[in-house]
Formats: C-alpha cells, structure tokens, sequence
C-alpha cells in the first residue's frame, strides 16, 4: 500500500461541503489501504481577505505580525477536515506547520523550509491516522511563525512527500490537469498525460499558474513524483516526473505559455563600445527590476539598439533609470512599449528534433504576425509579438505543431 500527499487548494475547501467532499476523497484512499497525509490552503480568498484586515491596521504590516495572521487561515481547514473525517470513523488529527515542525529560516513572508520532523508524522500513520497539516506555513529556529510565499502550501505538500519518501504527491486544485496551453484561450487544447519537472518549470516561469515554481523545484530537485488533478471530479490528471517518456508519439512541443505582463524598452542609438550592456543594466539591477529577454545588434553607424523586457508594473520606473542612463552614455531615446505579448513553445522534445525555430517563425509568418524579439534556450523558444496577436499566435501555433485535441 502507498504513502500518499495529498494537497488541496482554496477553491477545494471554501466551504463545509467542499470540505466534506475532500474528506470523502481521503476516505476513498483509506478504504482502499493507503497512508494519507493532507496538506490544506485556506478557504479560497481568505489569504487576501486576512492581508486586507492587516493594511486596515498598518499600510505596511510589520512581516512577523501578518505571517501570525495570514497562516490562520489554514488553521480553520485544517481543523474542519479532521473533524470531518473524524465524524465519519476515520481516524485524524491536524497539525500546524509549528506543530508538526516545519522548520524554516526566518524570512517572514518568503521563508525557506529548512526541515521537517517526518518521524512525528509517521508515527500517527503508524497508528492508522489521516495526518491533516497545515500548507503555506512553519517555524523558525526561535518559534516564530513564518510563511513560504503566497501559494506556497504546493511547496509544504511537495516538501513533506520528499520528506516521508511518499510514493506520490497529489495537487487537487480546480482545474482537471496540465494542459497543452490555456484552454481559454485555445478550446482545442489537450490535457497532458505527463509532462517533465524541467517543462513545468518553464510552463510555471512563462505564465501557467498551476503550480507554485517553488515547489515543482522542489520536486525536481527530490525526484518527488507529483500528480496534478482536479478536486471536483474523477481522472488521472498530469503526472510531473523526471522521467521524458520513451513514447515514440511524444511530441517535440509539449506545451505553449504565454504571457501579456511584460513591457519592452529600447535603448536607441547607444555607442558600440565596451561596458555599454553593463552601463545600461547595472543601473537596471541597482534598482531592483527583472530583466527577462535582451536583444543588441550592431547596426550600420557603430551604435545599437539595445532592447529588453520587463514586467508591466516595473515598466515606469525602468523608463526613469534608462532616461538617465541614455544622458550618461550619450545614448538617441529611450522607448517603451507595454502593448506586447510573449510567446514560449516548451518541449524536451527539441533537444533531438532540428527546425522548431524555424517552424514556428514559419507558422507566425503566415499568419502576418511580425516578430519583435527572440529568444531560446535547450527546451524552449520564445518569442515577442504586438499583443494584440497572441490569440492568433497561440492558436496558430497550437494547430501548426499538432497539439490540437482531435476533432470529437
Ligand atoms: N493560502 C495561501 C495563499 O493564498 C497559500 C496557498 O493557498 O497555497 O497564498
Ligand atoms: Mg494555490
């Protein structure tokens, strides 16, 4: 019989049915032999609600204070589910992230799970308990309470399965699996049966919010294998492992991300001499802003152009530093462009197949859409287009590179 995580999200637990229904699914499991160890987040909008009363105290909460009352939330599910299953004759007993001690460094908000007494949790399984914790939280080394990071109960799931050696880790959220692509956005678009750590990492970083980056690392890093699958009905979900798959249908392009959060700003006319990057994105960096894609070419007069991407909210206060930046290196203009969109093609597939660039430009090319910018890397292709063509861009490509779902 296997050892099982399982952890459910807000929308699984918001309220007493939702968390009845989970209890049910628990019970499945146990009827069926299995150990089960839940991991919860709080009811769905309660985290937001709880840092909403905090900014009514004090506009910026002091972070030990807010993390004492963020992590109430999942205090409330955790003890509603034990005593779900408790009235149901299954044994149960819930735990804080300090009870059962997961141990973090101190960075209130943002803490690092350092490590986990997975003895204590196994000795209640021993006595043939459903163990219920807490996600999202634990406790530094001096009994404060600290918190991984919003979304971070995936990585308290992911972390005690690496920690109790369990045969699998379960994520219950509100969609059905991993898919090709945002099924909003292309209704033809697939469920994945399996997908590597290394996919869903750049799936995750590229924009598809299934999981918390944190914890797919995680899980990568333990070889921990993690399920995806919906709280609300029945199916295999998305298995996430190391392991590609030695299917000869697999496909060179397992999924494609996109995202409209990032703004673009160039550089114009700057001089072709060396330091210039430096001089443009030390400053950028001093100033505590992101940089994602960056393009430099040469042109004809001995001067560059020099372009990078941001995310939108910081796209003001970069223009301000290369305003001044441009003054200092004797740069033309700066330009800024929020209105365009991202575009990435993921697959481990590409590392044995020649030609996906140049399909895909192929693809973009018929259907007009201009390119801005490219970038690539061993798994993935991204490239930046006018936003207003992400649609298009993302079904064409869908369709071009056979991700389409059959035809019903
Ligand atoms: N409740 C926390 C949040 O909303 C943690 C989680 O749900 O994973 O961020
Ligand atoms: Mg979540």
């Amino acid at each position: 019989m296997a050892l099982i995580v399982q952890k459910y999200g807000g929308t699984s637990v918001a309220n007493p049915d939702r968390i009845r229904n989970v209890a049910k699914r628990v019970e499945r499991f146990r009827d069926q032999g299995h150990d089960v160890v839940v991991v919860l987040s709080a009811m769905s909008g309660e985290t937001n609600r709880l840092i909403a009363l905090a900014k009514e105290m004090n506009e910026v909460p002091p972070p030990r204070e807010l993390d004492v009352l963020v992590t109430t939330g999942e205090q409330v599910t955790i003890a509603l589910l034990a005593m779900a299953l408790l009235k149901d004759g299954y044994d149960a007993i819930s735990f804080t992230g300090a009870q059962v001690r997961i141990l973090t460094d101190d960075a209130f908000g943002k803490a690092r799970i350092q490590a986990i007494d997975a003895d204590r949790i196994r000795g209640h399984l021993g006595k043939g308990r459903v163990v219920v914790v807490a996600g999202f939280q634990g406790v530094d080394e001096a009994g404060d309470i600290t918190t991984l990071g919003r979304g971070g109960s995936d990585t308290t799931a992911v972390a005690l399965a690496a920690a109790l050696k369990a045969d699998e880790c379960q994520i219950y959220t509100d969609v059905d699996g991993v898919y090709t692509t945002d099924p909003r956005v292309v209704p033809a678009a697939r469920r994945l049966e399996t997908i590597t750590f290394e996919e869903m990492l750049e799936l995750a970083s590229q924009g598809s919010k299934v999981l918390q980056i944190r914890s797919v690392e995680f899980a990568g890093k333990y070889n921990v294998p993690l399920r995806v699958l919906s709280s609300f009905g029945e199916g295999n979900g998305t298995l996430i492992t190391l392991e590609e798959g030695n299917n000869m249908e697999q496909p060179i392009i397992s999924g494609i991300a996109f995202n409209r959060d990032e703004g673009k700003l160039t550089l114009r006319g700057v001089p072709d001499i060396p330091g210039a990057a430096y001089k443009i994105l030390g400053p950028i960096g001093d100033a505590n802003i992101e940089v994602d894609m960056i393009v430099q070419n040469i042109g004809l007069d001995k001067t560059t152009d020099f372009t990078f991407t941001v995310h939108c909210n910081e796209i003001k206060k970069a223009q301000a530093v290369l305003e001044q930046v441009a003054k200092s290196i004797g740069a033309r203009e700066v330009v800024a462009n929020e209105r365009i969109a991202k575009v990435s093609l993921v697959g481990v597939g590409m590392r044995s197949h020649a030609g996906v660039a140049s399909r895909m430009f192929k693809i973009l090319a018929d259907e007009s859409i201009n390119i801005q910018m490219i970038s690539t890397s061993e798994i993935k292709i991204s490239v930046v287009i006018d936003e207003k063509y992400l649609e298009l861009a993302v079904k064409a490509l869908h369709t071009g590179f056979g991700l389409d779902k059959p035809a019903e």
